[in-house]
């Protein structure tokens, strides 16, 4: 009998993400051995707490804002207190002019990424995708109907490449996705490479006679080691729409947390900031969550764990060179991008003797290679190590 379902979810019921089952497979083994047993790197979700503030700023709220407008309907944009003062610390950080009306409040990077895609796509609109990218692009994209063209891991520097970037471009291209700090190879891309990119996207934009939009998708932007400069995509190219998240940065993935700018310079500037905050409510979001916003503006001198993610970084990367692995050191983000010895889900199966859970490079569009996120305890990292030698030596490393 026909599934009652619709086609396009029911494909989805046939492909679970790996991460996600990595992630219930870390809930098994856990049940069968102990979670202090199960070494846990599929999820990049921050093990370290959300700073106090947060939990003052909460109460701060709660306590001292009105009820009726804390739990409130708003603007669909956001509070306008909120998106001023977010303008006044973006313009403070990387000297732009921003206003409360470049900036819209969304649930997530996720939320803004739909948000947006909604606003710009026709179906059958194209937007490209560096390999390896996060795989819930795919999904996003093909809510609206739009078409996920992915051009190849540019090996091994793992940088995007101007030249496969104009190969990929077509007159349905709508936009392009850059992810820097990237999940899930920890590289940062310089102003330079973003500069590449632009020119290849303005030349073409002229040619095809509408606009290309880089979506730089940030939840990682305030994770960067050994003083990486993250640059500020709007400055280098005009027609950018930044999709930022809490997520990582403040250690608040569940509170559904973050911002879009649209900045006044882009194409059609205002009518996609209204078309995004109607998308905003058309998909049922309708705002971000109220007490969150009133949190983060309380939190924005608050500083992500970078101290403790790079001691992870570190402790990760010294044990699985020392045990004979190939990885690059990330400059960013907190994911250990792995090369395998043989084929990355069969890496990923035999990691599991020793309960270790890895996603496979295959999930990113990019086999060969295993995500290992270290957005763990330390213990979790010094645990693994010995299951990583072993496995190093089954594998003849
Ligand atoms: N984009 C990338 C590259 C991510 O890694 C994630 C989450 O892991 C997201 C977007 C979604 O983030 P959020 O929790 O803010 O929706």
């Amino acid at each position: 009998m026909a599934s009652c379902i619709s086609e396009k979810m029911f494909a989805l019921t046939q492909k679970n993400s790996a991460v996600r089952e990595m992630f219930e497979e870390g809930n098994r083994l856990a049940k069968l051995y102990g979670r202090e047993n199960v070494y846990d790197f599929s999820l990049g979700n921050p093990n370290f707490p959300a700073p106090a503030k947060v939990k003052d700023a909460v109460f701060d709220v709660l306590n001292n804002e009105p009820s009726t407008m804390v739990h409130g309907y708003m603007s669909n944009a956001g509070y306008p207190d909120v998106r001023q003062t977010i303008a006044e610390s973006l313009n403070k950080r990387f000297e732009t002019a921003f206003s409360a009306d470049n900036i819209l409040m969304t649930a997530g990077a996720a939320g803004g990424l739909n948000v947006i895609l909604k606003t710009l796509l026709n179906p059958g609109d194209e937007v490209l995708a560096f390999a390896p990218y996060f795989l819930e692009y795919g999904n996003y994209i093909a809510n609206y109907d739009g078409v996920l063209k992915v051009i190849p891991a540019n090996l091994p520097s793992f940088q995007p490449d101007p030249k496969a970037l104009e190969a990929a471009l077509t007159e349905r291209t709508k936009a392009v996705i850059i992810n820097t700090p990237n999940n899930p190879t920890g590289v940062i891309y310089p102003a330079e490479t973003i500069e590449a990119l632009g020119a290849v996207l303005e030349k073409k934009s002229r040619e095809f006679g509408h606009p290309i939009f880089i979506l730089s998708d940030e939840p990682y932007r305030e994770l960067a080691y050994d003083g990486a400069i993250v640059p500020w995509v709007t400055k280098l190219y005009r027609n950018t729409i930044v999709c930022y998240s809490w997520s990582k940065s403040l250690s608040l993935p569940g509170e559904r947390i973050g911002y879009l700018v649209i900045p006044s310079e882009i194409d059609d500037y205002p009518l996609v900031f209204d078309a995004a905050s109607i998308a905003t409510r058309v998909l049922g979001f309708v705002n971000a969550p109220s007490l969150m916003q009133r949190t983060v503006m309380r939190c924005f001198d608050e500083k992500t764990n970078v101290n403790g993610y790079d001691s992870n970084r570190k402790a990760l990367f010294s044990g699985l060179k020392a045990a004979g692995y190939e990885c690059a050191e990330p400059q960013g983000a907190f994911y250990m991008w792995v090369k395998t010895p043989c084929d990355d889900k069969e890496f990923a199966q035999r990691a599991k003797k020793y309960n270790i859970l890895v996603v496979p490079g295959t999930s990113f569009a990019c086999p060969g290679y295993v995500r290992v996120a270290y957005c763990v305890s330390p213990q979790t990292i010094a645990g693994a190590l010995p299951g990583f030698e072993k496995l190093a030596e089954d594998l003849g490393l």
